[in-house]
């Protein structure tokens, strides 16, 4: 059956991260993955949480979504901004993702996605055909490491990600593959692991690669819902980061 609505926990306007130029970034809520760093812990559960303090989460058709979208068009002309699909992981949402994504198109705006890679791999090649730019999560090489802090094992991580770029080298008007890795103290933070990230890249072929530094925004949040901030005190000195986005 087809999902007619989805839930979105916020829709930022005028968004200079995710992508170029400016950009209006659709969160969606619901992701496979729980990785102890999220900043978006509200992102993360498929219902909405009761009395948790967030107020802006809305059920809305992908085209009450494009409307708002449409909005920003004026800011798009200049840097080649357009929608960007975040969330949780905006994957999950199936037949919806799609819709969303082939209506950006037939109004010529330029499409973004940021994606766990924790999804269908028939999914991720289906909305690759309708993206600009894929942002793709890859956080770590160590499997055992990979399940401990996101509860999920990269196997499908590290197998979607190859055939997405041996899929996308065939097309005529590929999307640009940007793979990401949140370098996150205790987890991945140290050059043996950034390495091994790159080395896989390397053999992969896939040139684009960005180190994305920790940060603490999301704590308060997890206090809003009632949670613990399972990064406790944690921080990545500046020397360290120096260090691993030189290499
Ligand atoms: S994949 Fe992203 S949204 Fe999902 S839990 Fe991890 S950091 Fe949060």
């Amino acid at each position: 059956m087809r999902q007619e609505r989805a839930c979105v926990f916020n829709i930022q306007h005028y968004s200079l991260q995710d992508g170029p130029g400016i950009r209006t970034t659709v969160f969606l809520k619901g992701c496979p993955l729980r990785c102890r760093w999220c900043c978006n812990p509200e992102s993360q559960d498929f219902k909405i949480e009761e009395d948790c303090g967030f107020d802006s989460y809305r059920q809305m058709t992908v085209d009450e979504i494009l409307k708002e979208v449409e909005a920003d068009e004026v800011f798009y002309r200049h840097g080649g901004g357009g929608m960007t699909v975040s969330g949780g992981e905006p994957l999950v949402h199936d037949g919806f993702i799609i819709q969303l994504l082939k209506g950006a198109r037939e109004r010529y705006l330029s499409t973004a996605i940021e994606t766990s890679g924790a999804v269908s791999k028939k999914l991720l090649l289906e909305a690759a055909e309708y993206l600009d730019y894929i942002y793709y999560d890859l956080k770590s090489m160590n499997d055992k490491k990979h399940k401990s802090w996101t509860g999920a094992s990269n196997k499908q991580i590290l197998s979607n990600l190859k055939v997405l770029v041996d899929t996308c080298r065939t097309w005529n008007c590929p999307p640009r593959i940007i793979v990401r890795t949140p370098v996150v103290p205790g987890f991945n933070d140290t050059k043996e692991d950034i390495i091994a990230i790159k080395d896989y890249l390397k053999s992969i072929n896939q040139a684009d690669h960005e180190l994305i530094r920790y940060h603490r925004f999301g704590k308060s949040k997890y206090e809003k819902l009632g949670r613990q901030y399972p990064m406790g005190n944690a921080v990545l000195d500046d020397k360290k980061w120096e260090i691993l986005s030189s290499l």
